[in-house]
């Protein structure tokens, strides 16, 4: 991402909608002004109180009554890939399962070759359409996992792909270790072998080049017990990397619970949840992600216990679960839409869902994710009447203007 820029910026005459802790729900104010020192907030609030210094020598957009709101942040994709599989949507239409298309070589496998296949470099550019989508829609900082390389090269080969995107392009890109996503074809007979490599072998390489920040598995009877994940996690937090989990989406191998043990981020999926899992994962502070584009896209019929994470005060993010076979979403204005009309969360906690959640789903709750003061000055400025458009159409247009670090972007 290019640097933060020195200069002061001020955003004034908008209507703010600012997420902040503290205030109550949207943390919406009206007559607002926004004022930005080297990429960061120094201000938010109404303009009318802005202290002077605050304004002094600082370049001015009046927004002419627009909205602004944090910029929106996809906490869960796996952008990079190479390859497509619009065969698959074929298939699904035709009546064939997910897994049972998974157990024909399909699914994962199928993206595995073609990721392997490619070039570092053709997978840099495989991908940057599918980033620049979600940049165009309002994300400002965006989570991607490998998991279709499956050995150590290919791994590696992804999460630096990751890196070089967000070096080429204006957005924030958190890189996560998704090496038991599946298990490769050439370890079919082999399980613990694969189990092993990706513990012993992938991990510390991702580890020790600095590639991952997190480590993320698919739990699922699909993808790996629960005992496997733990070993991933005890191994992980040997080399000091957060875990995340992809968790009871097909089914109830109490994920939720296991990645609680291991004061993990986040929960992800979570449709099979029980209670005893939303219990442990407010316990362990944790946050919940909600994919609905998946969902949608598998036509699933068990929401995710949406009323249990409300009770237990769980956070729950929003995210485009972007991958080639079960979510091929680009936009993510359109998953807020879907995590209303789908899982019946509020316009106002799917708004929370792209921002303040996502960033904590990511780490990064004191970064970015709301308008306050310290925080990074990345915003979208919305041609909106209200906040509840970003919810209420299917399929809007992205922001007027996307912020990040304080420049146009
Ligand atoms: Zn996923």
């Amino acid at each position: 991402m290019a640097a933060a820029a020195a200069d002061k910026r001020v955003w004034r005459n908008a209507r703010l909608s600012t997420l902040a802790a503290g205030s109550p729900g949207l943390g919406i104010v009206e007559h607002g002004l926004i004022a930005a020192h080297e990429g960061r907030i120094l201000y938010a609030g109404r303009e009318d109180e802005a202290p002077a210094s605050t304004l002094a020598g600082a370049e001015s957009t009046d927004c002419e009554g627009r909205w602004i709101t944090p910029g929106l942040i996809d906490c869960h994709t796996h952008l990079v890939f190479a390859g497509d599989r619009a065969s698959e949507f074929e298939q699904r239409l035709e009546g064939a399962g997910y897994e049972e298309i998974a157990a024909a070589g399909g699914g994962i496998a199928a993206t595995v070759e073609a990721t392997r296949a490619a070039s570092l470099d053709e997978l840099v550019e495989a991908s940057r359409p599918r980033l620049k989508a979600l940049m165009a829609g309002g994300v400002t900082t965006v989570e991607i996992k490998s998991g279709y390389g499956l050995d150590i090269e290919t791994e590696l080969k992804m999460l630096k792909a990751a890196k070089a995107l967000e070096e080429s392009e204006t957005v924030r890109i958190e890189r996560t270790l998704l090496a038991l996503h599946a298990l490769p074809p050439e370890f079919r007979d082999r399980r613990e072998d694969y189990v092993r490599l990706a513990i012993d072998s992938i991990l510390p390489a991702a580890a020790d080049a600095g590639l991952a920040s997190a480590v993320d598995a698919f739990c699922e009877g699909i993808g790996f017990t629960a005992d496997e994940v733990a070993l991933l996690f005890e191994a992980a937090a040997a080399h000091g990397l957060r875990v995340k989990l992809h968790a009871e989406q097909l089914s109830n191998l109490h994920g939720a619970a296991l990645a609680a043990d291991y004061d993990a981020l986040s929960a992800d999926h979570l449709e099979h949840a029980d209670e005893e899992g939303v219990a442990a994962m407010a316990r362990a502070g944790m946050t919940a992600v909600l994919l609905p584009g998946a969902f949608y896209a598998l036509r699933e019929t068990q929401r995710p216990p949406v009323d249990l994470l409300r009770r237990y005060g769980v956070p729950m993010a929003v995210a485009t679960d972007c991958n080639p076979g079960t979510s091929p979403v680009l936009s993510p204005t359109l998953m807020m839409s879907m995590a209303c009309t789908l899982f019946g969360l509020t316009p106002e906690e799917a708004l929370a869902g792209m921002t303040r959640a996502g960033a904590r789903a990511l780490g990064l709750a004191e970064e970015c994710g709301t308008i306050s003061p310290g925080k990074a000055a990345d915003l979208c400025i919305w041609r909106i009447g209200r906040p509840a458009e970003l919810c209420y159409w299917i399929g809007m247009q992205g922001p007027e203007r996307r912020i990040v670090a304080g420049e146009d972007a």
